[in-house]
C-alpha cells in the first residue's frame, strides 16, 4: 500500500506493543512523525498524574514506583477520554495500552465505537537485553526525549540535546523494577497477546532486538504499508524471540 493510501485509510488505532524497554515509545515517536497522530502513553499520562500531585497520582504512585500495574478501570477511564479528542480523529497510536486481557477487551469495545480499525504491532525482544539496554537508559525530566548510552546517547554525555537540561534515570527503570516489571508483563500482557491472536486482529511480529531503532521502524513502515489489508493467516513475520529472565 502507498504511504498516501495508508494515511488516507484512516482512522486506525496503531496498538505498540511489547515488554518494558523493548522501544515502543521510540518507535511510537516515528510513528507520530509519519503518519500525522498523537501517541497515546499512558505510562506518560500516570508519570504526568504523579508529577502534578493529583488525586489519580497519589493513588497510583506506589504501584508505579514498585513497577505494578494500575487498576484496569483507571487506565481506561484515561484512554477514553483522551481518544475522543479531537486530534484522535484520523487515528492514534497506543503505547503501552492494552496490558491485560480486561483492558484489551474494552479497547476493541472503544475502537468499533470510534469505527476505528486496529493494527498491533507486537516488538519482540530478549528479556537479557532488555535489561542491559535499560541500565544505560536515562531521560529528559523537561521534555521527555528518551536516550540510551549504546543505541542513542546525547551530544554531550548526560545532557539533553533538545534543551540543555541534565539526564536522569527514570525510577521504574531501576534493574530491580525493570525485573519486576517483566514478571508482570509475562504474567499479566501475555495473555493480551493470545487474546489479539484468537480475537482476528491484525497483530505482526517484528524482531526488535538487536538492529538500530531506524532499522526496527522500517520494518514496521513495510508491514504496515503493505499489511493493512492482510489478515492473521497472511502474518509474514512470526519471531518468537522473547526469553526467560536471566537469573
Ligand atoms: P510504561 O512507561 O508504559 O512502561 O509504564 C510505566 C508504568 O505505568 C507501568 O509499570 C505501570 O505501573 C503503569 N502503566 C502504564 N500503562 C499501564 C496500563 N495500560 N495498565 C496498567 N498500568 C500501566
Amino acid at each position: 500500500m502507498a504511504d498516501a493510501e495508508l494515511k488516507a485509510s484512516l482512522p486506525i488505532a496503531v496498538i505498540m506493543f511489547g515488554s518494558p524497554g523493548s522501544g515502543k515509545g521510540t518507535q511510537s515517536k516515528y510513528l507520530v512523525a509519519w503518519l500525522g497522530i498523537p501517541q497515546i502513553s499512558t505510562g506518560d499520562m500516570l508519570r504526568d498524574h504523579i508529577r502534578r500531585g493529583t488525586e489519580i497520582g497519589q493513588s497510583i504512585r506506589a504501584l508505579m514506583r514498585s513497577g505494578t500495574l494500575v487498576p484496569d478501570e483507571l487506565v481506561n477511564k484515561l484512554v477514553e477520554d483522551r481518544i475522543t479528542q479531537p486530534d484522535c480523529g484520523r487515528g492514534f497510536i497506543l503505547d503501552g495500552y492494552p496490558r491485560t486481557t480486561a483492558q484489551a477487551k474494552e479497547m476493541m469495545r472503544l475502537l468499533a465505537r470510534a469505527g476505528a480499525g486496529e493494527v498491533v504491532i507486537h516488538l519482540v525482544v530478549d528479556y537479557n537485553i532488555i535489561i542491559s539496554r535499560m541500565n544505560g537508559r536515562r531521560v529528559c525530566p523537561k521534555c521527555g526525549t528518551l536516550y540510551n548510552a549504546v543505541s542513542r546517547p546525547p551530544k554531550t554525555e548526560g545532557i539533553c540535546d533538545l534543551d540543555g537540561e541534565a539526564l536522569v534515570i527514570r525510577e521504574d527503570d531501576r534493574e530491580e523494577v525493570v525485573r519486576e516489571r517483566l514478571t508482570q508483563y509475562d504474567a499479566q500482557t501475555w495473555p493480551v497477546i493470545e487474546y489479539f491472536r484468537n480475537s482476528g486482529a491484525r497483530l505482526f511480529d517484528v524482531d526488535a532486538s538487536k538492529d538500530r531503532p531506524e532499522v526496527v521502524f522500517g520494518r514496521i513502515q513495510k508491514l504496515l504499508e503493505g499489511g493493512l489489508s492482510a489478515t492473521r493467516k497472511d502474518d509474514p513475520l512470526r519471531t518468537p524471540g522473547e526469553g526467560a529472565l536471566a537469573q
